[in-house]
């Protein structure tokens, strides 16, 4: 941590959330290798061998420590990443390597980047998806170890017992999965925009986010700063007087927020109606187990969107079908009835997982994602189509798939879940023979075709986020053009009433399950199109459903 006063800065980003925290900033760096500072210096071999005894012995109780965190945190399935960790870091051709490279004359820096760069090079090249992913493990129990060696741990995370805020040039789901959530006061991203999957997780976790600030001088790794999401601001090593001003704002929102949480929780278990008689169901966003009792707890009237994607994030195999059974049907019995949709598989784009091995894309938003995966790879969609079947038996569970652009997708989909259905009946395995069946409609195609595809399932839930993106041209990634996405919602509207119409003829329901569903100025337009259910991220459950109470 740099002791030092930094330079008092107040820079701008876009706010998620409303809240204002302030503490000290912790910057994450990723698991990259530092640049090799080869020199022509010969070291004594036996001191540096020494030097990387006492490094790896850390580092493997270091390792050892983060696999006790993730298995309490995250469980089993993916704390097993930091078991490989432990393996790679006592891997004999590896330390042989290492040896080597101090006999030679390397530094113990210099001999862990070439070890490294060596062994991953080996694993890369050998052609094989898994071993290619451990080539990127290697360098993450590289990096601890050049750590170790430097005696600089102040961004291992597992050391820090006080709350900080987090900054990043920007996070991965499964990095973001990693983290301490406990510990994180707020996200501060150099890039990233409200839509990308870190802004969403922020909202799901209740902490105030700022995102596409700029990049942010590492110096300023340990110092005290503001982060303001109502303002869209974070000053930097702030004044006297700025910590007043703000301390005082904070108490004025506590104030207002106590409030406004009464009124809200005296409307928790009533349904939301607005005045004009129409019901409107109050869903929630959820992207693991864990979130079901904190929706509940806010009222939610059910799960509207489960990002199933985030049970094979942090894990480095795929999940079994009874591990993904076991969740959903723990997901079902907790939900005591109310209907939970579950959405099938939706990798690709920004969330890629190493051990699916996909090919590097040029356009990789445009690319083979979600469906397009699962059709291409029927085992990896049966598996989860079956886990989904066989848990419909402890609870109200329906399907949806991600990124359709045409009726042929859903009708192949329909084939393998009647496969899947076969197949269970053979296995005398219980569940429910009609589920109900839907879809996303977040590509233009789907809007167009939207009459057709009506025509084939139960229901339709709105994904803005992506028909934002692809309607709009405008990649969902990019802070630059977040304000363009912000003015242009008109067009979106009115694709959600040309869907809401088609479905409604049809008898099925549409909800929206994208991030426009809990902007709460566009309330009344929902209800004016007779959306029939609103999912949103928990935070927002209580704030959405005293909207639709208050509308026309
Ligand atoms: C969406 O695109 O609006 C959506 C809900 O899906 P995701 O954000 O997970 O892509
Ligand atoms: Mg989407």
């Amino acid at each position: 941590m740099k002791t030092e006063k930094q330079p008092n800065r107040i820079l701008n980003g876009v706010g998620v959330g409303t809240r204002r925290v302030s503490g000290r900033l912790k910057f994450f760096f990723r698991g990259e290798l530092s640049q090799p500072h080869k020199t022509n210096i010969s070291h004594d071999g036996a001191q540096e061998w020494s030097r990387l005894q006492t490094a790896l012995r850390k580092t493997a109780e270091k390792i050892k420590a983060l696999y006790e965190r993730a298995l309490s945190s995250v469980g089993e399935d993916a704390a097993q990443i930091f078991e490989i960790h432990g393996m790679l870091l006592e891997d004999e051709d590896f330390l042989d390597a290492l040896r080597e490279e101090t006999e030679r004359g390397s530094c113990a820096e210099d001999a862990v980047e070439g070890a490294t760069q060596r062994f991953s090079e080996m694993l890369s090249g050998l052609g094989d998806d898994y071993l290619s992913a451990r080539a990127a493990d290697m360098r993450d129990v590289a990096r601890q170890l050049q750590q170790s060696l430097s005696g600089n741990e102040s961004n291992e995370h597992d050391r820090e017992k006080t709350p900080f805020i987090l900054v990043a040039d920007d996070l991965s789901p499964s990095e973001t999965v990693m983290l301490e959530k406990s510990l994180i006061l707020g996200f501060v991203t150099f890039r990233g925009t409200p839509n990308s999957h870190t802004a969403i997780l922020a909202r799901a976790m209740g902490i105030p986010a700022l995102v596409s600030v700029g990049a942010i001088d590492p110096l300023y790794d340990g110092s005290p700063a503001l982060l303001d999401a109502a303002e869209g601001t974070l000053t930097l090593s702030p004044t006297e007087e700025q910590t007043s001003v703000f301390a005082d704002k904070q108490k004025k929102d506590d104030r207002i927020a106590e409030e406004h949480d009464r009124y809200l929780r005296s409307l928790m278990n009533k349904p939301a109606v607005t005045r004009g008689g129409h019901r409107m169901l109050i869903y929630a966003n959820i992207g693991n187990v864990e979130e079901v009792d904190a929706a509940l707890s806010n009222g939610a009237d059910g799960i509207g969107l489960l990002r199933s994607e985030f049970l094979y994030l942090g894990t480095d195999d795929y999940p079994t079908e009874e591990t993904l059974f076991r969740a959903y049907s723990d997901i079902a019995v907790r939900m005591q009835g109310k209907r939970t949709v579950i959405r099938t598989l939706d990798i690709g784009a920004d969330k890629r997982i190493p051990y699916f091995g996909l090919p590097e894309e040029e356009n990789p938003a445009l690319g083979f994602r979600a469906i397009r995966i699962c059709l291409a790879r029927e085992d990896l969609f049966k598996t989860q189509l079956r886990a989904i079947l066989r848990a419909t038996a402890h609870g109200r569970l329906s399907i949806m798939l991600p990124m359709i652009v045409s009726v042929d997708e859903v009708r192949q989909s329909k084939r393998i879940l009647e496969e899947c259905m076969q197949e269970l009946r053979r296995e005398n395995k219980r569940f429910d023979p009609k589920p109900e069946f839907g879809i996303m409609i977040e590509t233009p195609a789907s809007v167009i075709m939207c009459e057709e595809l009506a025509s084939e399932v139960d229901f339709f839930s709105v994904g803005t986020n992506d028909l934002m993106q692809y309607t709009l041209a405008a990649d969902r990634q990019n802070p630059a053009l977040a304000r363009l996405c912000e003015e242009n919602t008109e067009p979106i509207l009115r694709m959600i009433a040309t869907a809401a119409d088609a479905i409604h003829r049809f008898g099925g329901w549409i909800g929206i399950c994208g991030e426009l569903a809990a902007e709460l100025h566009l309330t009344q337009r929902f209800a004016d199109m007779q959306i029939d259910e609103l999912s949103v991220s928990v935070p927002y459950l209580l704030g959405v459903r005293g909207k639709v109470t208050e509308c026309r």
